[in-house]
C-alpha cells in the first residue's frame, strides 16, 4: 500500500490527490483522503474502490477543505477487497475524530484483537490497522502517549500516519521495514511512502523517517521523538526489487541504480553469452540495462507492456492472474525470432509468469531463453505487508534451481545472491543482513512471527 500525508499546507486534499496518483503503483485497489482544516479542527473523508482518478473528482476534493491530510491507497491481499476495509479508516474517540492510514502490517493484531474483544471492543472492519484504534482509544492516558504506548504494543512492519482534528502523527516500526520519507512544501511537511510523490508535487526532500521514530506535529510545529529503540534496520529488500517506482530513492539509494546494479552483478555471477538482453517491463528493466551494459550485450525490447493493464500480482485469483499476463505481455517477433535471449526478471513467486513469459518468447522465435532473476529464490512468506501467497505456493520453497528451470521451460536459470542483492542496495549502515529484510529469501524474520498467523496485508 501507499500512504501520503500533509501538514501545513492549502488546498491539502489536492496534494494529497497527487501524491496519492504517484503512489498509484503501490496499491490499485481502494483510495482515500482525510482532511483536517487547522481553523475549524473540522474533519472530512473520502474513500473509494479504485484509481485514485476514479474515486476522486474535482467536487469531491473541493468538499475535503483543509491544510492538514492524510491518504490511501490499498492494494487487494487474499478476501478482504471492501470497501469497509478502504483506508483512512474513521473512527470517533472521546476527544473527536481519529484517522489512520498504514502501509504495512501487524504481526500479533490477531491475538491483540481478541484480547480487546473479550474486554468489549467491537471492531468495525476486518483490517488489522483498526487494532491501533482501539488501542489508542482505550487508554486512559492523553493522545500522544497513549499513541506511544500503542506503538510499543505492536509488532510488525508498518509505516503510520495517524490524524485527528489537532495533530498528525508519523511512526515506522523500529526496524523500518516499510519505507516512509520526510519532506518540506512551503512552510508545511509532507510524507509519503515514496519520494517519486515529492516530485510530484514539488516538494522538497528532507530525510527517511528512522526505525521507531515518532514524528508529532501540531499547533507548536514539529516534534521529532522515538516511541522505542531502534532495533536492527531491514528495510525490505522487495522495495528495491521490485514494488517501489525506479525514480524513487529509498534510504537515500536510487531504486532505478539499484536495480541496475543488481543485473551488472548477475551477469558477473551469471553470464551467458547470447544475441539479446530482454527485461520484463516495467519492474526488470532497469536490472535489464545493467546486465546489457555489463556484457556488452545489447539491450533490446523484445517484450512489451500493454499499459492499461493494471499489474498482474494485484489480480487476486490464480486463474486472473494468468489471464491478466497474456493482456499484459507480448513477445517481439521481429526482434527475437532466431536470437538467443537472456530474459531479466525481478522475481520468481509462484512460477507461472515465467513459464508463460519464457513460452511467449518461444512462440516468437526465440531460438534459446536463459532466465537471469535480479533476486534470490523466494522462498519464504511476508509478514509485512507485501502481498505473497503461502509458502506451498512459492515455487522455490520446494523446488531446487534446476526444478525450477525445467518447470519454466528456460535453457539456463539463475538467481542473484543475497551478497550480491545487498552489495547492489548499498543501505547505509552496517546492520546485520546489509540494512535489508531478506526474510522471503533466507527465513531470518526481523520480529518474532507466527507462521499460523494471518500475513494477509491490513493495508
Ligand atoms: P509468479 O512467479 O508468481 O508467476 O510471478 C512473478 C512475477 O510477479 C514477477 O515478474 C514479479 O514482477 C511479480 N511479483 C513481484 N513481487 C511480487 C510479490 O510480492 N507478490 C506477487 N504476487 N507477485 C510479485
Ligand atoms: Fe520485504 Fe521479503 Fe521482508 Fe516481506 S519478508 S518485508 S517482502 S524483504
Ligand atoms: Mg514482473
Amino acid at each position: 500500500c501507499g500512504v501520503f500525508g500533509v501538514f501545513g499546507t492549502p488546498d491539502a486534499s489536492s496534494l494529497a490527490y497527487y501524491g496519492l496518483h504517484a503512489l498509484q503503483h503501490r496499491g490499485e485497489e481502494s483510495s482515500g483522503v482525510c482532511t483536517v482544516d487547522s481553523a475549524t479542527g473540522g474533519f472530512a473523508y473520502h474513500r473509494g474502490m479504485g484509481l485514485v482518478k476514479e474515486v476522486f473528482t474535482s467536487d469531491i476534493l473541493a468538499s475535503l477543505p483543509g491544510d492538514r491530510a492524510i491518504g490511501h491507497v490499498r492494494y487487494s491481499t487474499s478476501g478482504a477487497s471492501q470497501l469497509g476495509n478502504a483506508q483512512p479508516l474513521v473512527f470517533k474517540y472521546r476527544d473527536g475524530d481519529l484517522a489512520v492510514a498504514t502501509n504495512g502490517n501487524i504481526v500479533n493484531a490477531p491475538s491483540i484483537r481478541r484480547e480487546l474483544e473479550s474486554m468489549g471492543s467491537i471492531f468495525q472492519t476486518t483490517s488489522d490497522t483498526e487494532v491501533i484504534a482501539h488501542l489508542i482509544a482505550r487508554s486512559p492516558k492523553d493522545f500522544v502517549s497513549a499513541a506511544r504506548d500503542a506503538l510499543r504494543r505492536i509488532v510488525g512492519g508498518f509505516a503510520f500516519l495517524i490524524m485527528t482534528n489537532e495533530r498528525l502523527l508519523v511512526a515506522s516500526d523500529t526496524n523500518g521495514l516499510r519505507p516512509l520519507v520526510m519532506g518540506r512544501l512551503g512552510d508545511g511537511y509532507v510524507f509519503a511512502s515514496e519520494t517519486c510523490a515529492f516530485e510530484t508535487i514539488g516538494a522538497e526532500y528532507v530525510r527517511d523517517v528512522q526505525p521507531g521514530e515518532l514524528l508529532i506535529l501540531d499547533a507548536d510545529g514539529l516534534r521529532e521523538e522515538r516511541f522505542d529503540e531502534e532495533e536492527r534496520r531491514a528495510s525490505c529488500a522487495m522495495e528495491y526489487i521490485y514494488f517501489a517506482r525506479p525514480d524513487s530513492d529509498i534510504n537515500e539509494v536510487n531504486i532505478h541504480t539499484a536495480r541496475k546494479q543488481m543485473g551488472r552483478r548477475l551477469a558477473v555471477e551469471a553470464f551467458v553469452d547470447a544475441d539479446i538482453v530482454v527485461g520484463v517491463p516495467d519492474s526488470s528493466i532497469s536490472a535489464a540495462i545493467g546486465y546489457a551494459e555489463q556484457t556488452g550485450i545489447p539491450y533490446e525490447m523484445g517484450l512489451i507492456k500493454n499499459k492499461y493493464s493494471g499489474r498482474t500480482f494485484i489480480q487476486p485469483s490464480q486463474e486472473l492472474r494468468e489471464k491478466g499476463v497474456k493482456m499484459k505481455l507480448s513477445a517481439v517477433r521481429k526482434i527475437v525470432q532466431g536470437k538467443r535471449v537472456v530474459m531479466i526478471d525481478d522475481s520468481i513467486v509462484r512460477g507461472t509468469t515465467s513459464l508463460r513469459i519464457v513460452n511467449m518468447l518461444r512462440e516468437a522465435g526465440a531460438a534459446e531463453v536463459h532466465v537471469r532473476i535480479s533476486s534470490p529464490p523466494f522462498a519464504n512468506p511476508c509478514y509485512y505487508g507485501i502481498d505473497t501467497p503461502d509458502r506451498r505456493e512459492l515455487i522455490a520453497s520446494s523446488k531446487t534451481v534446476e526444478e525450477i528451470r525445467e518447470a519454466i521451460n528456460a535453457d539456463s536459470l539463475y538467481f542473484l545472491s543475497a551478497e550480491g542483492l545487498v552489495e547492489s542496495a548499498s543501505v547505509p549502515g552496517d546492520s546485520k543482513g546489509g540494512g535489508l529484510c531478506l526474510a522471503c529469501f533466507n527465513n531470518d524474520y526481523p520480529t518474532p512471527v507466527d507462521e499460523s498467523s494471518d500475513k494477509s496485508c491490513s493495508c
